[in-house]
């Protein structure tokens, strides 16, 4: 046990950070790596040159890899307004703050024609208010093919933007899904639930992120947890990250 005491908004909750609950999708350089708008599988390869080779297996003396991988594409990523923006705002200049409290919720998403939506009335039946800063939105079914599927052309469901409106007026300033965007995947680049979240341009909130392709496994239940959004220091419109989610245990 490694039992803390956290105060937050006049409650007292108590987590056990030795109990973490990772969230986010492994990246590896496998063809069974998830893939989603349309690029191909992320590629680690040893660096070569003047007889020097970084895998340790072929003769070098470190392994020292390049990696080729898309952010958006290749797995858990949280990205801010910087990715709609013409201005060139950064997950690492976005993201200041890494603990919040988080629900957990999970969705069955609505069949509408050819679309699955999870709606406003699906996103309200679940809310549950009491000052979570960051909703997780589990889709159901949730099978672990979710960890390599290929996305791309399979019209994945998304969030309606009038839930992603209830959200931040409900004081929602960092979404978590498991789907590859909170927009359809073909909408003529309208992305109306990113400008939603974002209220970009007219009142763009930089502090605001969305985290997308995560995985909640089976064994959480829904509920409330505290939350730690980690990523990389990417000065770039998104990060590959590392949600971790504590049990509140009082
Ligand atoms: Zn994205």
């Amino acid at each position: 046990m490694m039992q803390t005491t956290i105060q937050y908004n006049s409650k007292t909750y108590q987590i056990d950070l030795s109990d973490p609950l990772d969230i986010s999708i492994p990246l590896k350089a496998d063809k069974s790596n998830l893939t989603a708008w349309y690029v191909d599988a992320p590629t680690f390869e040893p660096v070569k040159g003047d007889g020097f080779i970084g895998d340790v297996n072929q003769g070098g003396s470190v392994n020292f890899r390049n990696i080729f991988f898309n952010p958006h594409g290749h797995g858990t990523h949280t990205e801010c307004v910087g990715h709609i923006s013409k201005e060139n705002y950064t997950i690492n200049q976005c993201l200041k703050e890494f603990f919040f409290l988080a629900e957990v919720v999970s969705i069955i998403p609505t069949k509408q024609a050819a679309d699955l939506v999870i709606t406003l009335d699906q996103i309200k039946s679940v809310w549950n208010n009491n000052n979570a800063k960051a909703i997780v939105i589990r889709t159901l079914p949730n099978g672990s093919d979710k960890l390599s599927m290929q996305y791309s052309s399979t019209n994945p469901p998304f969030i309606a933007f009038e839930a992603v409106q209830f959200l931040i007026d409900s004081g929602i300033e960092h979404l978590l899904i498991d789907t590859p965007s909170v927009d359809k995947e073909n909408d003529n680049g309208v992305l109306k639930s990113h400008h939603t979240f974002w209220e970009y341009p007219h009142n763009t909130q930089l502090n605001r992120t969305i985290t997308e392709l995560i995985f909640v496994p089976e064994t959480i239940d829904d509920g409330t947890y505290f939350i730690n959004i980690q990523i990389a220091s990417f000065e770039n419109d998104a990060s590959p990250s590392k949600p971790i989610l504590y049990k509140i245990l009082t």
